[in-house]
């Protein structure tokens, strides 16, 4: 194995329920950080490998987002997503979005395309509309049993807040990272509720010092900064990514809280702690380890 400058790692949701086969996730997974690795060594730049990770993992309907995502209790589904860059700075994500494909997608283009960083609910909706994304023509026809499937939910938690997310970080061959979140939200959550998965800062963040994207029980992850907090430890208060990272999660643990976050710093270092009782992960290490795993 050779090292290389890249590195990236991806994550399924916190969650994974004990004595459930995961053999498909795992597998799915793994060729999706090895495809993340193929195309950074072509050069591709992190938010786009990013991007493109999370899409592939909406599309694939075997976690809680995008595909895969579960309704709220009126039956609909409005799903979350979040997109940052480190290298300019820019971040884009939607809320609540309803008819579209691809969340990931839609807050890219809130990204590339808008002086704004949040869209939300019927804004959302028309912004997609108008960028041609893919619409969802028949959702009972799209979305997969996922997120209907009780075998999906995580354990009973102490407030009841069963989730599920994906989310990729990336940096990538010129050391600049990214982050990409997308979920369908928490079982059984009210019309309009928005978790951390679309707020810059909660559920995603990348500056120069690390990428970070998180899952668990949103309302903790927002509570805490989650996201923005872990790179702040690092660039504040000197941890490193390790430590940063578990100081987060402990933070979450003790306010009653569970989840994973999976992060990667400028040179390559990657995390992927978890407080629950798993958490569907992946990742292509700079010394071109790659591990796929959901315990
Ligand atoms: N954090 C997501 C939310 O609260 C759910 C999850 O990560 O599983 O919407």
């Amino acid at each position: 194995m050779t090292n290389t400058a890249y590195a990236l790692a991806l994550h399924g949701g916190a969650g994974a329920r004990p004595g459930r086969d995961y053999s498909r996730e795992i597998a799915h997974m793994r060729s999706l950080v090895l495809a993340g690795g193929e195309m950074l060594a072509r050069g591709a730049d992190a938010l786009t490998v990013a991007v493109e990770t999370v899409a592939e993992l909406e599309a694939s309907g075997l976690y809680v987002a995008g595909r895969g995502a579960s309704p709220n209790t009126d039956g609909d589904y409005e799903l979350d997503a979040c997109v940052m860059e480190a290298a300019s700075g820019l971040a884009g994500a939607v809320a609540a979005l309803q008819g579209f494909e691809s969340p990931v997608r839609a807050a890219l283009a809130v990204l590339k395309t808008t002086p704004h960083v949040l869209l939300a609910g019927e804004g959302a909706r028309a912004f997609a509309q108008a960028q041609r994304l893919a619409p969802i023509l028949d959702a009972a026809a799209w979305f997969t049993r996922a997120g209907r499937d009780e075998s999906n939910r995580a354990p009973s938690t102490a407030s009841g807040l069963s989730h599920g997310t994906v989310g990729c970080v990336v940096c990538d061959a010129a050391g600049q990272l990214a982050a990409a979140t997308s979920t369908g939200g928490v079982f059984g959550k009210r019309p309009g509720r928005v978790g951390d998965s679309p707020i810059i800062g909660a559920g995603g963040w990348a500056d120069q010092t690390a990428a970070v994207s998180c899952t668990g029980q949103g309302e903790f992850f927002l509570r805490t900064a989650a996201a923005a907090q872990l790179a702040f430890r690092m660039r504040f208060g000197g941890q490193d990514l390790q430590t940063a990272a578990q100081g987060v999660l402990d933070e979450i643990c003790a306010m009653g809280g569970e989840g994973g976050l999976i992060a990667i710093s400028a040179d390559g270092d990657i995390t992927l702690p978890f407080a629950s009782a798993g958490m569907k992960r992946a990742a292509l290490f700079t010394d071109g380890t790659v591990i796929s795993e959901a315990f």
